[in-house]
């Protein structure tokens, strides 16, 4: 039962000429399937239909070849070619239940056009602001290019109402959206009626609503996204000028979709940003206008939800990460389940689909993006289909989800996990400075466990293959993690280092045992490029080391370029005091210093330290996994049938990549083995049936 407290969550909102039938509001959010999935996308966004959001939105919609924002995977309306992906999945969101909103977009300066080879357009002839630095520029849009944008706009509006969408966007946020451009004084010095005072800046937004209101005709709503403020002072969209351009047009939309600066400040991960953390910029907004208002705030908890609401700051929930962790999270608010909830542990794991152009995954929910594709469900999966036992060894991220999915199906599960403490490497990495949130992906796990009679958890219980043929049973998983490497094997060396017998070297699993450094002087050495050489680096720097990074790639943590941080950790361990070597390797280890090479010359150059800390690779333990698969022939006596390795024990990975392991292996027990070479199904371009040369119209 709903607790009362929360019914203002599900009363209905008037949006423009359609409803929606409570607060929840799934925003527009990225996820790496778009054009080239468009299924796989369709069943996504009618997952989270069914798990109770009023209105589910497409992600930033391409409208024009000239906003191609290639190689990054959104949806695409260039023309009617387009229509069947982007009507099924408005009809999708409509069988789930819920209201389907298009966010209609020209990319302006932030499209490369890499793909259609188009000019990119912008206010000012500039270089494109992609993500990639694409050696392009824009060119300045004239009166003509201006005209044109609007009509394609036109023509995208009313391709989305035939698609059947309920709310049409018009895209000025995130430094993505090309209103962006026009609107900041950052990316516009036009002279014209489109630059200079505001009103001139916003002229452009204005025409373009009232183009789409005049389409939509009270066939759907129109939505702006806007940033509300561009986080640069003056020299940007500030949110006292935001006041004012709702003074110009705030009765424009039916509905306004606030956001913050680009979306590395809208999305920012739970190590750099707490929940609500857009609260300052958007309170007041609403009190500029009659039409109602949506925020995100990374929100999973109902008070605070309801807070935004009861203060008058927000009229609907927005929501991309809680919705990606959780689907179903306003059905099981108004069940009153809340301690189902998968709560959003804000790592941007899901932002890395987008960033590296592969269907969307999610640290706590291991069906996204598997919808479609493998017909997985966050709320269903198949019952049991035999009597078998499961033992599963390692109570990690891998085993935990292995064991809560297995025992939903209503296998008779074991699990078995050697130290006191359940949660692997989870547990001890939300321990490091920045990632408490993190410990969500255990508590979800353990509160379904707690409630599944037929798993039963035994700590302190190291498992041996001795012990496991004693205790016979029908499928054992071994989920035993894997630990950090102390001789510098990892990208850079495939080989082990020279390391001195009297070197002080530490690794990760060392240090968040609680090890120190013996020396004051510490070297990192980082050819891990995620997030974890700069979490050591920085929990040493604070607790009074002298320390420095040594990297061989150019950026500190440069693979969370896709989780959108690269840039606040390196002000972090800045701020933090460690020195930072780039492009650098650490060659060997001695007593009191390391060898090191540039990663350009070769040239050898030495560090004077005292300790040194390796963050380079990982080992599995898979030596369980071993011993059972070299005494199969024992395997029948002791009723096994299989011996499967899961997770980190199979190879290390992230900690999606391990609950995602463990939720495979029970989605997958007993279907009957199936020999296709895919697992999943695809969905592959339909070759043209228009000849592959055209005929040329003259010889040369
Ligand atoms: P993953 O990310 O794959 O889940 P983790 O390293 O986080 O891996 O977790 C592995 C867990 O397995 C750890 O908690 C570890 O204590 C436990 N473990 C390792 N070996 C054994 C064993 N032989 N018996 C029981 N538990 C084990
Ligand atoms: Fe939240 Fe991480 Fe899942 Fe994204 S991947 S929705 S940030 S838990």
């Amino acid at each position: 039962m709903r607790d009362p407290r929360y019914d203002i969550l599900f009363e209905p909102v008037q949006i423009g000429p359609v409803t929606a039938r409570n607060r929840f509001f799934q925003v527009p959010h990225c996820n790496g399937m778009g054009y080239r999935d468009p299924s796989g996308e369709a069943a996504m966004r009618r997952v989270k239909a069914e798990g109770g959001w009023a209105v589910v939105c497409t992600e930033q919609v391409e409208i024009h070849p000239t906003s191609d924002i290639g190689p990054f995977i959104e949806l695409r309306l260039w023309d009617d070619q387009d229509m069947p992906a982007i009507a099924r999945i408005a009809d999708q969101i409509h069988e789930g239940g819920a209201l389907a909103g298009i966010e209609l977009a020209h990319n302006g300066l932030n499209s490369p056009n890499l793909i259609s080879r188009e000019t990119p357009l912008g206010p000012q002839h500039l270089p494109v602001v992609s993500w990639n630095l694409d050696p392009v520029q824009a060119r300045a849009m004239t009166k003509a290019d201006i005209v044109d944008l609007r009509k394609w706009h036109a023509d995208s509006v009313h391709r989305s109402l035939k698609a059947g969408y309920d709310i049409v966007y018009v895209y000025a946020g995130h430094a993505i959206g090309g209103l962006h451009h026009f609107l900041s004084r950052r990316y516009n010095n036009r002279t014209d009626e489109y630059g200079g005072s505001l009103e001139n800046r916003v002229r452009l937004i204005r025409e373009i609503l009232e183009d789409t209101r005049e389409i939509a005709d009270g066939k759907a709503a129109v939505a702006c996204r806007i940033s509300v403020d561009e986080l640069l002072g003056d020299d940007g969209i500030t949110r006292a000028e935001m006041e004012d351009v709702f003074g110009l047009i705030g009765e424009h939309p039916d509905l306004w979709d606030l956001v913050l600066g680009s979306w590395e400040d809208d999305s920012v991960t739970s190590r750099f940003g707490p929940e609500a953390e857009q609260e300052p910029y958007v309170t007041g907004l609403k009190q500029l206008t009659t039409k109602p208002v949506v925020g995100v705030g990374r929100f999973t908890s109902p008070d605070t939800m309801v807070r935004h609401v009861r203060s008058g700051i927000l009229d609907l929930i927005g929501a991309a990460r809680p919705s990606i962790a959780d689907p179903f999270l306003p059905n099981k608010i108004e069940r009153g389940d809340l301690e189902d909830i998968r709560e959003c542990i804000g790592c941007n794991m899901c932002v890395s689909g987008d960033f590296t152009m592969s269907p969307i995954r999610c640290t706590q929910n291991p069906t996204m993006g598997e919808e479609f594709r493998r017909g997985w469900h966050p709320e269903r999966i198949a019952p049991k289909a035999s009597d078998s036992s499961v033992l599963v060894v390692g109570a990690g991220p891998a085993g935990l989800e292995a064991a809560r999915a297995l025992g939903n199906r209503g296998y008779p599960v074991t699990l078995t996990e050697a130290s006191r403490v359940l949660g692997g490497r989870v547990a001890r990495e939300a321990k490091l400075p920045g990632l408490s949130a993190w410990i969500r992906v255990i508590d979800y796990r353990l509160q379904q466990l707690d409630r599944l009679d037929n798993v039963e958890v035994y700590r302190e219980s190291p498992m041996s293959a001795d012990d496991i043929l004693e205790f016979g049973f029908d499928h054992v998983v071994i989920a035993t993690g894997s630990s950090w490497r102390n001789d510098g094997v990892g990208r850079w060396h495939t080989h082990p280092i020279p390391v001195d017998s009297a070197a002080d070297v530490l690794t990760p699993d060392d240090i968040m045992a609680g090890l120190r450094p013996k020396g004051n002087r510490v070297v990192l050495f980082d050819d891990d490029h995620y997030y974890l050489g700069a979490v050591i680096a920085e929990l040493l720097a604070k607790e009074g080391y002298t320390v420095t990074l040594v990297t061989p790639v150019p950026q500190v943590s440069q693979w969370t370029t896709n989780t959108m941080e690269a840039h606040r950790i390196r002000a972090r361990i800045i701020e933090a005091g460690v020195e930072v070597r780039t492009d650098t390797a650490v060659t060997a280890i001695g007593a009191d210093g390391v060898d090191t090479a540039c990663r350009f010359t070769g040239r050898a150059g030495q560090l004077d330290t005292d300790s040194v800390v390796l963050v380079t690779a990982r080992l599995p333990h898979d030596e369980l996994y071993i011993a059972l698969h070299a005494r199969e022939d024992e395997w029948s006596a002791a009723g096994i049938s299989t011996v499967k390795g899961i997770g980190d024990a199979w190879a290390p990975s992230t900690i999606a990549a391990a609950v995602w392991s463990g939720h495979r292996f029970a989605e997958d027990l007993d279907t009957p083995p199936d020999d296709a070479p895919v697992p999943f199904r695809r969905e592959v371009t339909q070759l043209s049936i228009e000849p592959v040369f055209r005929a040329p119209v003259a010889s040369v």
